[in-house]
């Protein structure tokens, strides 16, 4: 799609292009006819390449001797959102008969394929590389690309090494109050404190979720922490899109079996409004757990009393794992495997909530 004037200014170029190429670089003749040569470089260099040299490629593209050696992104990304793909694209300025080879620098991040198609995985900052062997040397550009999570989700390892008997508000306003940490329970076999238990869950969990994209806000990484119930939901509340509360049941009877999900009802006078969206939470999250742990479900169970709940601002969800004073469920889930089970579980319910599968 050339226009008459630049049709006509080739045409008279292909004469000076002639003269030129007896011509040396520097030739009075080729600087008069600046203008011309820089429309047709692209020609005079296809017309060259076949023959190769390096010196009459430079002769004819003039003023492109510094883009001769390098690679140019034409189809780039700074942000993608982890789990999704994109296609990169790059032109090699001189030697095109060179291939471009793709590389990214953390594989754990993202994959690229020979044809720069980058497939991402987990939240984080890669650097995505072309380079190539041209006749003239090795070229190579990069280009640094954020991959941004696919949702922030916020869990809670529930309780602490030692309970706190203090009392904080059991909602925004309530005047009932409550102990900021109550002190769970304990396994009847193993002996293991719920506390343990719920941060050995939250670890595994906060792993796989990073694996599958996800940005975690892990609001206790140690047993031995003093935060209240209120001030973890607010942690929670700061950025996170959901929120994970992990815990272990207990019964007077020995033989209750089964796990539960705990969320606000519509009346709820603190969080009445994210009671739907809870309730969806903690279907997908106890349903794909059970599922994959082979856990008995207790169901879904409506509880306006959590003061971690009532504090929150974002969809939430209480899991009662199993119970813990029941001899088969407290072995069970201090299985490593049993344990891996549950979260790839509970990681399978949160991509099915946010419609990732
Ligand atoms: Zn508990």
């Amino acid at each position: 799609m050339l226009k008459a004037g630049l049709r006509n200014a080739i045409k008279g170029l292909a004469i000076t292009l002639a003269v030129c190429s007896f011509a040396v670089t520097g030739s009075p003749l080729c600087e008069a006819e600046g203008q011309a040569v820089v429309e047709a470089k692209g020609q005079a260099a296809v017309q060259t390449v076949g023959n190769s040299q390096g010196a009459v490629l430079k002769t004819y593209a003039g003023e492109n001797d510094a883009s001769q050696n390098t690679i140019v992104f034409t189809k780039s990304s700074k942000k993608i959102t982890a789990g999704r793909s994109f296609q990169f694209e790059a032109e090699l300025m001189g030697d095109s008969s060179a291939k471009i080879s793709w590389k990214v620098d953390k594989t754990k991040y993202a994959a690229i394929d020979e044809n720069g198609l980058l497939k991402t995985q987990r939240a984080g900052t890669i650097r995505v590389s072309a380079s190539a062997d041209t006749a003239n040397g090795a070229v190579a550009a990069s280009v640094k690309v954020k991959i941004k999570p696919k949702k922030i989700i916020a869990i809670d390892a529930g309780h602490q090494a030692r309970a706190n008997g203090n009392t904080e508000p059991v909602g925004p306003g309530a005047s009932t109050r409550k102990a900021k940490v109550a002190g769970g329970t304990t396994g009847v076999y193993t002996r293991v404190p719920e506390y343990k238990l719920t941060l050995a869950v939250a670890k595994k969990l906060e792993t796989e979720l990073k694996e599958r994209g996800y940005k975690v806000v892990q609001i206790r990484k140690k047993n031995n922490v003093n935060i209240s119930n209120k001030e973890r939901a607010e942690i929670a509340n700061e950025n996170s899109d959901i929120y994970i509360r992990l815990h272990a049941d207990a019964a007077g009877s020995s033989s209750v079996t089964g796990a539960s999900a705990l969320y606000p009802s519509a009346r709820n006078r603190y969080v009445g409004s994210l009671s739907k969206k809870s309730k969806k939470l903690s279907d997908c999250v106890l349903s794909s757990m059970c599922k994959k742990a082979g856990t008995k479900s207790r169901g879904c169970i409506v509880r306006d009393d959590l003061t971690g709940t009532n504090w929150s601002k974002i969809p939430v969800t209480l899991i009662e794992m199993g119970f813990m004073t029941n001899k088969q469920e407290d072995i069970k889930m201090q299985d490593d495997d049993y344990q891996n089970s549950m979260v790839k579980g509970m990681a399978n319910g949160i991509d099915k909530y946010f419609g990732y599968k």
